[in-house]
């Protein structure tokens, strides 16, 4: 996960592996396993397999950086040789051939930015640009950009003007507006999740969990034979630096993720707001409310990765009431005054008692 700035006062919200972690059920590995990981997507993956895996360690790690290497070559924002990147110079409303992979990714993202009403946008871009999270730098822009920027930049965003054109043996991806750009940052790490997942499958591995940040895949039991915990870290107060709790939640071989407001932010030193990375689509401004992360349980890595990020667009409370009336596993941590309090939705309790 980039960061822009990271405040030790602010919550931190960690998914990581259960060994360690208050809460979780440490023993003595009753079963082999295999451990690798390292850098990607600017970020960090880990895989854990229990048991043995065809070829051994390397053959693992050769494999898994294989597929991610791959996927940054498909739909990095970073990587001006992408396929995305190609698509985004692409200035013309003409069709534009890319691979499967890259039709499915996009496919998923606007199908979750329909399902909530346009809060996780893909084409968000320019505006992540604008307010200075994106690929362009920020000391060459305004701290707080007006609102004829604003403007500007928001006539070159929306799912509306964004087509995926898929035939026997071929996609394509069409743009209304020749400026507009996909960013599939906020799926990416989930897209990667779940294309480990699908190595791990096709190798016929039966118990797994495989990460990419906080990005979460997991099927079957660890080593000790129970259920993968994954944990959530949220601080009691705002005094109470260092004091965490840490949340289990038993993944029951689903996928999970989160997205936070509280590691990728700048402040507006005229105002002294905070100002998130995550951009209100509605508004083209970053969100302002005071939930500070979401975590999202789910079928596919991809699916919870874009749901979390629409979600903290529209905040705690509509959020848990959109999840209680979607059957939704949902886990919100919210600032109230001095204090960090957290509530879920009727679907996640049970991934709050483990087994
Ligand atoms: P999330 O919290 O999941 O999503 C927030 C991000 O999504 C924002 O930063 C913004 O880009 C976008 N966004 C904001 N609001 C919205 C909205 N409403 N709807 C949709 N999107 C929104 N980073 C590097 O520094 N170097 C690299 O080489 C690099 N390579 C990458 C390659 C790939 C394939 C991918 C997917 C990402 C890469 N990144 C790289 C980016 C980085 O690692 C993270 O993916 C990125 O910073 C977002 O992660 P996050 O968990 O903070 O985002």
């Amino acid at each position: 996960m980039k960061k822009i700035a990271l405040s030790l006062l602010t919550v931190s919200l960690l998914a990581g592996f259960c060994a360690g972690l208050a809460g979780c059920d440490i023993g003595t590995s009753s079963r082999s396993e295999i451990k690798i990981g390292g850098k990607t997507m600017g970020t960090f993956y880990n895989i854990t397999v229990i048991g043995d895996y065809p070829g051994g360690q390397d053959q693992l790690r050769h494999e898994a950086e294989e597929v991610l290497d791959s996927i940054n070559k498909e739909i990095s924002f970073f990587d001006r040789n992408s396929e995305l990147s190609r698509f985004n110079q692409h200035r013309s409303t003409e069709p534009f051939k890319v691979s499967q992979d890259v039709a499915d990714v996009v496919i998923a993202s606007i199908r979750a930015g329909q399902e909530l009403h346009g809060a996780v946008d893909v084409t968000v871009g320019p505006l992540v640009n604008l307010w200075g999270f994106g690929h362009v730098k920020p000391e060459t822009l305004p701290p707080v950009p007006d609102d004829n920027a604003i403007n500007a930049a928001r006539k070159r965003v929306g799912l509306d003007k964004l087509h995926v054109i898929v035939g026997y043996n071929s996609a394509q991806l069409k743009k209304d507006n020749p400026q507009l750009e996909v960013d599939l940052s906020t799926v990416g790490e989930g897209f990667g999740a779940d294309k480990l997942a699908e190595l791990m499958d096709r190798r016929g591995i039966q118990n797994y969990m495989v990460s990419v940040a906080g990005a979460i895949r997991t099927k079957g039991l660890n080593s000790r034979g129970k259920d993968w915990v994954v944990a959530i870290e949220h601080p009691t107060t705002e005094q109470a630096v260092g004091q965490r709790l840490e949340i289990p939640v038993c993944t029951k071989g689903q996928a999970i993720s989160t997205s936070g407001s509280y590691r990728n932010y700048k402040i507006d030193e005229k105002t002294g707001t905070r100002l998130s990375h995550i951009i209100d689509p509605a508004t083209g401004k970053p969100i302002t409310h005071h939930t500070v992360s979401i975590t999202v349980v789910g079928p596919t890595a991809l699916w919870t990765d874009a749901i979390d990020t629409g979600l903290m667009v529209m905040g705690s409370d509509e959020a848990l009431r959109y999840a209680n009336e979607r059957s939704m596993a949902i886990y919100t941590i919210v600032k109230e005054g001095n204090e960090f309090k957290s509530h879920y939705s009727k679907a996640m309790q049970q991934y709050l008692v483990c087994d």
